[in-house]
């Protein structure tokens, strides 16, 4: 670690979860503000966490001194969508100055502030973006995310405990997996990480084990094949029957979700049988109803007669750059589900990833039939 090198830290909401964790975070703190180190840790906890975390580091030496900063001080400028805030600027006039008199900064993760002076919240994964908004309007080295596994997997290492961690993973793999499930990061910083080519590096907040670093690269090794598989059970997914096939339908459907802010994702048109089709989507759970309530009245308007709805569904991906221009990866996904007895709903895919929508209560199966087929397992 060279020296007087700045750096941009988050720390995960369980691994501040209770006294003697938030306790370890401090210490860590301290060692690298000893081996010379500038530091900004961004956390995703409330209040009282901050606090304490301030009130141990000073406890444990009278140098360094922190100071806690908001999301407005820190100057998390945010877009005015209230609960689920994007962050569309950073002014960190006020971490400067704090970082140049020698103190550790600590930033609430979850906050912004408006162009007109409003205090926002952003959502989900709002600290990890937080964090890598910071790392690129400051100019720091890289974004360093501590969470309680140590670094990103070829699987969710909860749900299969032999997947194998990376020493490197590209943005845009990251990207994929992060969308498609592996809420290890959220796809939000990742995006702004490739953007602003900010290096992300993610590893346990209770160990020192090596974590992965994700990157622009160049890699070490030339990765055309699949190198790792997402699940996601936060998958609903809406049918609209009956709907007339006429130019503007789908614009007329989409638009409005796109207002609201609900993401749709898996979108599927049937062809046509006498000028009448179906149209399949899927949102996130908890867009689910607030989907309908907006989806409902637009299908009386163009008198589709049937909107129906179902959460019994769930994603499985696999990711690798370089996949899906390689032929035969589809066909295998396809088999390896088919004998483990799995039937597939909806297929999509992108350059790099193929996705298959089935029943929930098999995902786990579907994991580890697919970590075989591919050769992923650890060993
Ligand atoms: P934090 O509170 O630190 O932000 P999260 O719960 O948001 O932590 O993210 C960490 C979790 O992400 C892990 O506990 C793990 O179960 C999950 N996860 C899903 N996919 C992956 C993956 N491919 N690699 C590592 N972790 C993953
Ligand atoms: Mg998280």
């Amino acid at each position: 670690m060279s020296a007087d090198r700045l750096v941009v830290q988050k720390y995960g909401g369980t691994s501040v979860s209770d006294a003697g964790r938030i306790k370890h975070v401090a210490e860590r703190i301290i060692a690298r503000v000893q081996a010379g180190d500038r530091l900004v840790v961004v956390v995703s906890a409330m209040g009282d966490t901050t606090d304490d975390l301030i009130a141990l580091a000073q406890q444990m030496t009278d140098e360094p001194e922190a100071v806690a900063l908001s999301g407005a001080q820190a100057g998390i400028g945010t877009d005015r969508r209230y609960g689920r805030a994007r962050i569309h600027s950073v002014e960190p006039k006020r971490i400067k100055q704090e970082l140049d008199v020698g103190r550790v900064v600590i930033v609430a993760g979850f906050q912004g502030i408006t162009e007109e002076e409003d205090i926002t919240t952003l959502g989900r994964g709002g600290s990890d973006t937080t964090a890598v908004a910071l790392a690129a309007g400051l100019g720091a080295e890289r974004a360093e995310i501590y969470t309680d596994v140590e670094g990103i997997y070829n699987a969710d290492p909860r749900f299969v405990p032999e997947a194998r961690k990376f020493p490197e993973i590209s943005y845009e793999e990251m990207l994929e997996l992060a969308s498609y499930g592996a809420k290890v990061m959220h796809p939000r910083a990742v995006e702004l990480g490739a953007v602003q080519r900010v290096p992300i590096y993610v590893a346990s907040s209770f160990s020192d084990a090596p974590g992965t670093l994700i990157h622009g690269g160049p890699f070490m090794e030339q990765r055309n094949r699949v190198m790792a598989i997402a699940q996601d059970m936060d998958v609903a997914r809406i049918t609209i029957r009956g709907v007339p096939d006429r130019p503007g339908i789908a614009a007329t459907l989409f638009e409005p979700l796109g207002e609201n802010g609900i993401s749709v994702d898996t979108i599927v048109q049937n062809a046509s049988v006498e000028r009448l089709t179906d149209l399949t989507f899927t949102v996130s759970r908890s867009d689910l109803s607030r989907a309908l309530e907006i989806v409902k009245p637009v299908a009386l308007e163009i008198e589709a007669p049937d909107v129906l709805a179902d959460t019994h569904l769930a994603k499985v991906s696999i990711v690798g750059a370089g996949m899906t221009s390689a032929a035969g990866y589809a066909g295998r996904m396809f088999r390896t589900l088919f004998e483990a007895g799995i039937n597939i709903e909806l297929i999509t895919t992108s350059e790099i990833r193929i996705t298959c929508l089935i029943d929930e209560k098999q995902v786990r199966e579907a994991v580890r039939a697919l970590q075989k087929a591919f050769e992923l397992e650890e060993g």
